[in-house]
């Protein structure tokens, strides 16, 4: 790239999961002013939560990396990986050399039950465990017994449905995905013979999206239980937020209550109308015990979970909460801590700085979802652009500003050395017929940088 480009306009991207890339690929393509685009990412892996929290049996969903290859592959488009804002660079550091800030960092820390026993052993989040069985460097330590036979998911989401099928999957099923190394042997060999998935609506006001729900009928190992009393009274509730989603969700749910079961080694149980009250135990969990709710409308018409006088126990040796994730703040960004998410309206946070994703709109949608959500931040921006409204920073050249990000992060991983990266853990998978075998720590990932260096 030359270095004359000074009256270049730059957007710093922090974040290159599925928002951070669907936001540089439409800023790429505006054709009135050409923009440059830096796009920063904290680990030396691209694509967030596309490598980090889509489950490894799901490689046709992960294969959407493809799209953003080709966007960090355009001239325009360089990737800061191994740099993280707030350590290596600062607001102001940003500030003073792009004219645009675009936050894409996502909601990465997990939502609480709030009740009593949350933390004892074997009470874990589902944000940890998946990163655990992605391989996500900050995860890879953690350690999961799952010697017991039940497992309750407490969550009506697809993480939660996630969470399950990962517990059930056989030896052969997980040896052909991508899951880390250390998580393959500790789910092939587990105890785990019941999932229980716990939700505190009905069916009708389940999250579940309908082809992930109607996955967990064609599991291998494990039959999906339901009780047809248990979701009966809910479906007939009216829900004015029931959308075709939710009707699909109902019949497919009925199915599973009507079919017989095939007698298959593992069982996925999904409960309703529940809600978790405490976790009990003297040195780790041994049982949850619920509050069976009723449906009451709120003032919104929502329906929502009351809980009635009925408790029930359930025993069991691991509890995975998968109830939702939270925003954490940025060094000098405004947060709204309410919604636990960036401030921002439609996307704009302040002059110069804008947010897309999960970071601006919650947890929420699938993959694709943050396509329109980064195209609206994005047309903002360049409505922003053209009124002359973006940040005044100084004139530089991009060997300049590079030099400048390599003089607080000398180990910067630009495209071409993930791209390294990621060769070397494809051609780790190929002989076992795996899409790739990751690295999951920092220094492995550094590693084979060096080792190329070497050669
Ligand atoms: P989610 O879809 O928002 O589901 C969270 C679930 O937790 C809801 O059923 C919610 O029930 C329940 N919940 C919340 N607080 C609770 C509490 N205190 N006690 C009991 N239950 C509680 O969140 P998610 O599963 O984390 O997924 C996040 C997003 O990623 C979703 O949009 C999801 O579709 C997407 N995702 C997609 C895929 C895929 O496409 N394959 C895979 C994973 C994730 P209420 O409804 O009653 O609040």
């Amino acid at each position: 790239m030359s270095d004359s480009g000074d009256a270049k306009v730059r957007v710093a991207i922090i974040g290159s999961g599925p928002a951070g890339s669907y936001a540089a690929s439409h800023l790429l393509r505006h054709t009135e002013t050409e923009v440059h685009v830096d796009l920063y990412e904290r680990l030396p892996t691209p694509w967030g939560l596309v490598r980090a929290g889509v489950a490894p049996d799901h490689p046709k969903i992960k294969s959407v990396t493809n799209l953003y290859e080709r966007t960090a592959e355009h001239p325009r488009l360089r990737l800061f990986a191994n740099v993280e804002f707030g350590r290596h660079l600062t607001l102001e550091d940003l500030r003073s050399h792009y004219h645009a800030i675009v936050y894409a960092v996502g909601t990465p820390i997990d939502r609480a039950m709030g009740i009593p026993g949350e933390d004892l052993p074997g009470s874990h989040s589902a944000t940890d465990f998946v990163g655990w069985y992605n391989g996500h460097p900050d995860f890879c330590d953690l350690r999961f017994d799952l010697s017991g036979e039940r497992v309750v998911v407490i969550g009506a989401g697809n993480v939660a449905l996630d969470v399950a099928r990962m517990l059930v999957l056989t030896r052969e099923e997980l040896a052909v995905t991508d899951v880390a190394d250390h998580a393959l042997e500790a789910l092939a060999t587990s105890g785990v013979r019941e999932v229980v998935v716990v939700a505190r609506r009905g069916p009708a006001q389940a999250a579940f999206t309908n082809p992930e729900l109607r996955e967990l009928g064609e599991l291998s190992d494990a039959d999906v239980v339901v009780d047809l009393a248990e979701m009966g009274s809910a479906e007939t509730v009216p829900d004015p937020s029931a959308d075709t989603t939710a009707r699909r969700n109902v019949e497919i749910l009925t199915g599973y209550a009507t079919r017989s079961l095939a007698g298959k080694p593992k069982q996925v149980v999904l409960r309703f109308l529940l809600s978790p009250v405490a976790l009990n135990g003297e040195h780790g969990v041994e049982s949850v015990s619920f509050a069976r709710n009723a449906l009451e409308a709120g003032p919104d018409g929502v329906l929502r979970a009351r809980a009635t006088d009925e408790r029930i126990e359930l025993p069991a040796q691991a509890v995975f909460r998968a109830i939702g994730y939270r925003g954490t703040p940025l060094a000098d960004v405004p947060f709204d801590s309410e919604r636990a998410l960036i401030a921002n309206e439609r996307g704009r946070v302040r002059r110069g700085e804008y947010v897309v994703g999960w970071a601006k709109r919650g947890p929420s949608g699938v993959i694709g979802t943050n396509k329109k959500d980064a195209n609206e931040t994005v047309d903002l921006l360049l409505e922003d652009l053209s009124a002359g409204r973006l940040l005044d920073p100084q004139p530089i050249g991009d060997a300049a500003l590079e030099d400048f990000v390599r003089s607080r992060q000398p180990e910067l991983v630009d495209y071409a050395r993930w791209r390294s990266i990621d060769l070397h853990e494809r051609g780790r998978g190929e002989p076992a017929g795996r899409p790739r075998v990751k690295l999951t720590r920092v220094e492995e990932l550094l590693g084979v940088l060096a080792q190329g260096a070497d050669d």
